[in-house]
């Protein structure tokens, strides 16, 4: 590890390191210890500076950075993110977890992750467009189809993507699958939006089934959500589709709970919203939910089934994650990367061993939130031959590539940390050893 205070990229380093050691991985391959210093270097980061003109015609400067990973599986693939506490150490935690998460797809990919410390907040559209002609200014000297291809994460909207693609095409001289989450009619695929939300939610079902052995669903489960973004919208939908209450959603700013479900039409409006940059204090509730300035849901919520942290990293401390086992949620699982801090990990990990059956069951987003890049690989397919598959097609192949990432973590789990009797498996060791080895055996 480098002798530098990195606060984001060593709790997502030691979170995967200690749960390898806790298995039997390097027993049965001491070769892998090695693979796990090699792979917690990045390949290359490459960063840059970034100028460009505002409204008032004045000279802005930002930092951006392209954080190539790993490239054993493939291509580096992973989000850009444009947000102002983007820096090296969070653009190294979420390219790290990346290289995993995109292992249990079970498509060829590689990890990496890039973005700028720019605020789109605040900004009209005019500089956010010219700001990403001028990022993609530089990072296409660095990306292509074959090589890196980025998509969209916090502040990249498919928006965004086209105006950075369209940069692309303009200084490269060719069309070629470089970034996905792309608009429909210019090469993006169906269902890529819907996503991470889906997946999420495809993921969480078959932790529902498994534990009550089949019996039970999503329908009449209350679930909490954070966040209001792209992945909390389609993992709400998703979970009203299947039957089940939404009690909040959130922003920076606070949270919007309503005990008897948040619906459709609520969500529709909060997206409208965000593509204006406002924030959920600007929806007027008009009796239909409580808002609730300066909070995180977990704390705020009543009794729930599900918790889906889905807003940013570290959004679920010990103490909400204390709060919500006391609130009887039974499954947890992140739709953000690395939304719960390693005390709420620990906390959810501790139940879970305790209460063995009836336990509190946590997935980790390098699991749970797979369904997002899964699809974005889905669309590099279709890029590369020139096809355009059916919502139905793509939404078969993601429930395909969700079902088996929840097996993966399920057996891998078995087989490296046998559970006591009556216990849950613990899908973050199952989701750490099945993909750190599928990597380190390639690497
Ligand atoms: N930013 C998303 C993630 O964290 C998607 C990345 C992609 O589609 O490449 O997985």
């Amino acid at each position: 590890m480098p002798n530098v205070s990195e606060p984001e990229f060593q709790q997502a380093y030691k979170e995967l390191a200690s749960t390898l050691e806790n298995s039997t991985l390097f027993q049965k391959h001491p070769e892998y210890k090695k693979a796990l210093e090699v792979a917690a270097i990045p390949e290359r980061i490459i960063q840059f500076r970034v100028t460009w003109e505002n409204d008032k015609g004045e000279c802005c400067v930002n930092n951006g950075f392209r954080v190539q990973f790993n490239s054993a599986l493939g291509p580096y693939k992973g989000g850009l993110r444009f947000h102002p506490t983007v820096n090296l150490s969070i653009l190294k935690f979420l390219g790290f977890e990346q290289i995993f998460k995109n292992a249990l797809t079970g498509l060829q990919m590689g990890g990496g992750k890039g973005g700028a410390d720019f605020d789109p907040k605040g900004k009209s559209d005019n500089e956010i467009r010219k700001f990403c002609v001028a990022f993609m200014r530089e990072l296409s000297k660095h990306i292509g189809a074959d090589t890196d291809v980025p998509a969209g994460d916090i502040g990249v909207s498919p928006r965004e993507i086209g105006w950075m693609f369209g940069a692309y095409r303009a200084q490269r001289n060719r069309w070629e699958g470089v970034l996905t989450g792309k608009g429909l009619d210019w090469g993006g695929s169906l269902i890529r939006p819907e996503a991470t939300g889906y997946g999420l939610v495809y993921y969480v079902q078959h932790m529902i089934q498994y534990a009550s052995g089949g019996k039970e669903t999503f329908a009449g489960k209350k679930v909490a959500i954070s966040g209001s973004g792209n992945v909390a919208q389609y993992a709400a939908l998703k979970v009203i589709e299947l039957g089940g209450t939404v009690v909040s959603l959130s922003d920076s700013k606070g949270s919007i709970l309503c005990d008897s479900g948040i619906d459709a039409d609520l969500i529709n409006t909060i997206a409208g919203l965000k593509v204006e940059r406002k924030a959920l204090s600007d929806l007027s509730a008009e009796g239909k939910f409580t808002y609730k300035a300066g909070v995180r849901p977990w704390k705020e919520v009543g009794n729930v089934d599900v918790a889906l942290p889905s807003a940013t990293q570290n959004e679920v401390s010990g103490d909400e994650a204390e709060a919500l086992v006391k609130a009887g949620a039974k499954f947890i699982a992140e739709g953000s990367n690395m939304g719960c801090t390693q005390e709420a990990i620990d906390h959810f990990e501790k139940v879970r061993k305790e209460k063995k059956g009836d336990a509190i069951w946590y997935a980790p987003g390098k699991a749970a939130n797979a369904g997002g890049v899964a699809v974005s690989g889905l669309e590099m397919a279709q890029n590369s031959q020139r096809l355009k598959w059916t919502s139905e097609e793509v939404d078969e192949k993601l429930k395909g590539i969700m079902k088996n990432c929840f097996e993966n973590c399920l057996e891998t789990a078995k087989t490296y940390i046998t559970p006591s009797e009556g216990e849950f498996p613990s899908l973050v060791a199952g989701a750490n050893v099945a993909g750190f080895s599928k990597v380190a055996a390639a690497m």
